[in-house]
């Protein structure tokens, strides 16, 4: 009886993320489904300086970047900095904890949410946080 809670759980597992992946590859527009009231970090590789913009904003300007760019690119192009006019701009994460603006993924192998700077990462704080309120 156990094992077929176990295979239930599993073919659940596979069924969502067969989903999700469907959801988000899926035909059309993802960007229209997007809130204007999202708004991320993203932070300049050229000039170093952070700021938040609407997700929405930077998921077109990117796939206008992509589509403007001729011949494919192994990588998608970077958006263009607010601040210094350069192409620089990657994703990124403010630390809740110091505030550093630091690249999406900056410590390789571990959350894209570490602070390079202090090693918090509100992934784990909030993972902590549910695993308090289980016990
Ligand atoms: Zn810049
Ligand atoms: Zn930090």
């Amino acid at each position: 009886m156990k094992n077929l809670i176990y295979a239930g759980v599993i073919v659940l597992c596979i069924l969502v993320a067969v989903l999700v992946f469907v959801k988000t590859r899926g035909a059309g527009s993802p960007v229209n489904d997007v809130p204007d009231s999202e708004m991320i970090w993203v932070k300049c590789l050229q000039c170093g300086q952070g700021y938040q913009m609407p997700l929405k904003q930077f998921l077109k300007e990117g796939a206008e970047k992509a589509a403007a760019s001729t011949k494919g690119m192994p990588v998608a192009p970077l958006l263009t900095c607010q601040k210094c006019g350069k192409d620089g701009i990657v994703k990124a994460c403010k630390c809740a904890k110091c505030g550093e603006i630091f690249r999406e993924g900056s410590v390789v192998g571990d959350l894209p949410d570490r602070c390079p700077k202090c090693r918090h990462s509100e992934t784990e704080a909030i993972r902590a946080a549910r695993r308090q309120q289980q016990q």
